[in-house]
C-alpha cells in the first residue's frame, strides 16, 4: 500500500533520509519506531507529498507519487504540531474536512460521523471550545480526530498520543486500533515510544539516522533483533547483554558464568548475550542456573526489578518478577562457606506478598 525506496533527503547537510526502503501493507498497523531526529517526520512527509525527496519513489496503492500534489494523494495526516485553526471551534475544526468538495458530507451525517468521533476520544464535551483555548492534551486529540473522521486511503499518525498524561495513553492505546476507520484503514504510526510500538504495531520498523534498520513483527524485534542498538531500544528494564565467548556446551560469560544457551557460532566466538528481564524467572531451591547476588531491587507497580550480581564478577543481570513488595519475593540465604556474602535465591511469589517470607 505504501512503498518507498531509495528515499534520500537532505537539508543543507543534514541527511534526513538516507537511502530510506519502507513497505507498509494494505490494511496493516505499521509502527515507526526511533529516537528523535531519526526522520519519522520527513518520512511521512515525504509520503504526504510535503516533502520532495531528493531521490528516490514514493510509490501508493501501485501509483508512482512523482508529480502528485500533496491534496490528491488520498492521505490523512495527523501532525506533532497539531495543525488545527485556534480561533475555531473544536467541532469546526472536526467538520472543515468534511466540508471539502472531495469528503463533502451532508450535515446531518457529518454531524453524526464527528459525533462518534468525538465520543471515542474523549473530547464530546470540548466541541464548543475553541481549540486555542484547550490543553495540550486536548487539542491533540482534536488533531488526532480531524484526521480520523475523513476517509482516506492511508493514515500517517506522527506521535499522536505523546502530549497526553500516562493514563490517557495508555487508554487511548487501547482504544486507538479499535476505532472502526483505524480498523478498515492502512495506518502508518510514527512514535518514539517502544512500549507504543509494541502495543500497536502489526509489525515494526526500527529507525534510525534516516534508515529502516529492522522491519519485523513483535516477536521478530524481540527475540532477533538485528543489532543491539534495536536490542536495547524494546523493553524496559532493558535487555540484558553478557559479554562472553561460545563453549561446547554454550556461552561462557566474564566472571567464568557458565550460560546454557546455544550460540549460532563457533566455539571460541565472541558474542554477546542477550537475555530479556522477563524471561529470567526466579527459583527456590533445586534446579537454578545461575546464582548471584542481590544488587539492587526496585518495585515496579506491581513487578519488581532484581539487579543481580553473577558470582564474584562485576556482571549484573536485571529481571522483573511478579509481586508487589521486595519481602516476599526475595529470599535471601546465607551462602556456603563465604560468610557474609548473603546470595539471592528468590522464592516464586505467593500472592501473598505482605507476608514477611524471612
Ligand atoms: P524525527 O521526526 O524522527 O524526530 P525529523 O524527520 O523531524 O526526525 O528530522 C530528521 C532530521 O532532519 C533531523 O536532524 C532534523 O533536525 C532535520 N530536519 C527536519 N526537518 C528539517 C527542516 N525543515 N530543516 C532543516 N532540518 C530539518
Ligand atoms: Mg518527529
Amino acid at each position: 500500500m505504501i512503498r518507498l525506496s531509495g528515499i534520500r533527503k537532505a537539508y543543507g547537510k543534514t541527511v534526513a533520509l538516507d537511502e530510506l526502503e519502507l513497505d507498509v501493507r494494505e490494511g496493516e498497523f505499521f509502527c515507526l519506531l526511533g529516537p528523535s531526529g531519526a526522520g519519522k517526520t520527513t518520512t511521512l512527509k515525504t509520503i504526504a507529498g510535503l516533502e520532495q525527496p531528493d531521490s528516490g519513489t514514493v510509490v501508493l496503492g501501485g501509483e508512482d507519487m512523482r508529480g502528485v500534489e500533496p491534496y490528491d494523494r488520498g492521505v490523512a495526516m495527523c501532525f506533532e504540531s497539531y495543525a488545527l485553526y485556534p480561533h475555531r471551534s473544536a467541532y469546526d475544526n472536526l467538520a472543515s474536512p468534511l466540508r471539502s468538495p472531495r469528503h463533502r458530507l451532508p450535515a446531518a451525517e457529518a454531524r453524526q460521523r464527528i459525533g462518534a468521533i468525538a465520543e471515542l476520544l474523549g473530547i464530546s464535551g470540548l466541541l464548543d471550545r475553541p481549540v486555542g483555548q484547550l490543553s495540550n492534551g486536548q487539542r491533540q486529540r482534536v488533531a488526532l480526530g480531524r484526521v480520523l473522521v475523513r476517509p482516506a486511503r492511508a493514515f500517517l499518525l506522527d506521535e499522536p498520543l505523546s502530549h497526553l498524561d500516562a493514563k490517557l495513553r495508555q487508554q487511548m492505546r487501547a482504544e486507538l486500533k479499535a476505532i472502526g476507520a483505524v480498523r478498515r484503514t492502512t495506518t502508518l504510526y510514527v512514535t518514539h515510544d517502544s512500549v507504543e510500538a509494541l502495543a500497536l504495531g502489526d509489525r515494526i520498523g526500527a529507525i534510525r539516522e534516516g534508515r529502516i534498520v529492522q522491519t519485523g513483527t513483535r516477536e521478530e524485534i524481540w527475540y532477533r533483533p538485528h543489532d543491539t542498538e534495536v536490542a536495547r531500544a524494546f523493553g524496559r528494564p532493558r535487555i540484558n547483554l553478557l559479554p562472553g565467548v561460545v563453549t561446547e556446551s554454550g556461552v561462557r560469560a566474564d566472571g567464568g558464568i557458565e550460560l546454557p544457551v546455544r550460540a549460532p557460532a563457533a566455539p571460541g566466538t565472541d558474542v554477546l548475550v542477550g537475555l530479556r528481564p522477563r524471561d529470567i524467572a526466579l527459583h527456590g531451591g533445586e534446579g537454578h542456573e545461575l546464582s548471584g547476588t542481590v544488587y539492587v531491587t526496585e518495585v515496579l507497580g506491581r513487578s519488581v526489578e532484581v539487579t543481580v550480581r553473577l558470582g564474584t564478577g562485576e556482571q549484573r543481570v536485571s529481571l522483573v518478577a511478579p509481586g508487589r513488595t521486595r519481602r516476599a519475593l526475595v529470599r535471601t540465604i546465607p551462602y556456603g562457606s563465604r560468610s557474609g556474602l548473603r546470595t539471592c535465591c528468590c522464592s516464586r511469589p505467593t500472592g501473598r506478598s505482605d507476608r514477611d517470607d524471612g
